[in-house]
């Protein structure tokens, strides 16, 4: 048995029922198995066994008190899976799927997802089994005041950097930081997607969608194709969504269908994206709000009917395994020729292997959605020099990282003989970065 294999059946049973882990620890073990026999000194420091461990893993309790008096209690967690290129840094998801193998699968991607950026950021995520769907602003600021109770102790500008994800947007990351800086005295950069009165970077906001976009638009050039024209859907409708939307219809794309998770709505003229705003970013309302305004769209109860819609490019956008081999089997048959995962590993392995077979353009989100992270170093780097770049000095070097992520991965795959294979490339060359510096720092 390989170096490989043998790693990925221990973690496995070590660590039985983590099926999110178990599939994105997969996937990356198998693109990176040819990176071991170009460095056998790996093997010998057991740098694989050390990299699939997190280095520290947080589990607390969260007590807080509804409007009515009533105690809840979730579970809090942070994955602190490798800093061995920087500071732990990765988003916090508030959603009731929210358990332990979710996290690790995403504090993993995290490390390589860094690592490709090109800024100094370690890998780590976060979050809660909390919903704050449907509860009031004090009770999700009361639950992130005794969320952070416990995790303040743990984080720190040089240590741990948190962020959003779903579930965890401005409102949420206001409080735990509000929160934060009352604990510690002090004001410092110690969570980005912040406001901007308060640390906030310019360009955050839009900077994963915006980034998928710059993403694909080098990875449609490289093929001889663009997003003008094209026709496009976009799964979700939250922060990654909407702002893939808006670059894309900029782009001169026809983007015809998003989605929440009640279902979708297909607009043949193209997605009015100011309604959008208005129902998700406005009031928090479902996407079927659409037709109130648009009553001659079409709404369909269901998330994965979404991808039997014709296109030219599809962007996932909500959620994990959103697109499973009978998704992918109708997107292909219809013609869809570029897939760019704006959302952490929405495509199951099937359907990425029935991509990658058929010629589909496959971006993977570890490179394709890595902006956002990206610009949230960028905040650190401003909170650090108490200073603020403008618009478009952010958005100028949030198109410059993503286009240098690109050339990463695709060469990546060329020297390892896989070429447009964007999954083993942005995983070696991801790979390649923590290796290096895990290796050259001894076994700690
Ligand atoms: P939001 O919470 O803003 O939006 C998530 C969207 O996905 C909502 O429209 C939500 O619908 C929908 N959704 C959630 N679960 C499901 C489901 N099971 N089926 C269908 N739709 C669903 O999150 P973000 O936009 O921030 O994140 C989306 C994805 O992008 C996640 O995978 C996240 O990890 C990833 N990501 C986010 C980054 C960021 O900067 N925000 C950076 C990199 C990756 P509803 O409103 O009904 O819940």
């Amino acid at each position: 048995m390989s170096y490989v294999d043998r790693v990925y059946q221990q973690v496995v049973e070590k660590n039985p029922g983590e099926k999110e882990f178990h599939q994105a620890l997969y996937e990356v073990l198998q693109s990176i198995a040819p990176v071991f026999e170009k460095h056998p000194e790996y093997e010998a420091v057991g740098l694989l066994e050390s990299i699939v461990e997190p280095e520290r893993q947080i589990m607390f309790r969260v007590p807080w008190v509804d409007d009515n008096g009533k105690v809840h209690v979730n579970r809090g967690y942070r994955i602190q899976y490798n800093s061995a290129i920087g500071p732990y840094k990765g988003g916090i998801r508030l959603h009731p799927s929210v358990n332990l193998s979710i996290l690790k699968f995403l504090g993993f991607e995290q490390i390589f997802k860094n690592s490709l950026t090109t800024l100094p950021i370690g890998g780590a995520k976060g979050g809660s089994d909390f919903d704050p769907k449907g509860k009031s602003d004090m009770e999700v600021m009361r639950f992130c005041q005794s969320f952070m109770n416990e995790l303040y102790r743990h984080i720190g500008p040089d240590t741990d950097v948190p962020a959003g994800d779903i579930g965890t947007g401005a409102r949420e990351i206001g409080y735990m930081f509000g929160q934060y800086k009352k604990l510690m005295n002090e004001v410092t950069g110690v969570f980005t997607g912040k406001g901007i009165p308060y640390g906030g970077s310019l360009g955050r906001t839009q900077a994963t969608g915006y980034g998928l976009v710059y993403f694909m638009t080098e990875f449609l050039k490289a093929n001889g194709k663009s997003f003008d024209g094209a026709t496009v859907l976009i799964s979700g409708s939250g922060n990654v969504a909407i702002y893939a939307c808006e670059k894309a219809q900029t782009m001169g794309a026809k983007v015809v269908a998003m989605s929440d998770s009640n279902g979708y709505v297909y607009d043949k003229n193209g997605i009015d994206l100011a309604t959008v705003k208005a129902i998700k970013e406005g009031r928090r309302g479902r996407i079927k709000e659409y037709l109130e305004v648009h009553p001659e769209a079409e709404y369909h109860e269901g998330c994965s009917g979404i991808w039997t819609i014709p296109c030219d490019i599809a962007l996932p956008c909500a959620t994990q395994n959103e697109i499973n081999e009978e998704s992918a089997a109708a997107l292909i048959k219809n013609g869809c020729y570029a897939v760019g995962e704006g959302a952490n590993m929405p495509t199951n392995l099937g359907a990425t292997k029935m991509f990658q077979e058929s010629g589909v353009l496959f971006a993977p989100g570890k490179a394709a959605n890595a902006g956002g992270v990206a610009t949230s170093a960028l905040e650190m780097s401003q909170n650090s020099m108490r200073y603020s770049w403008s618009f478009a000095e952010v958005d100028e070097k949030l198109k410059g990282i993503m286009k240098s992520i690109y050339e990463q991965a695709s060469s990546a795959a060329e020297r390892y003989g896989q070429p447009n294979n964007l999954v083993v490339g942005a995983n070696i060359a991801g790979f390649e970065k923590v290796a290096a510096a895990m290796y050259a720092q001894g076994v700690i």
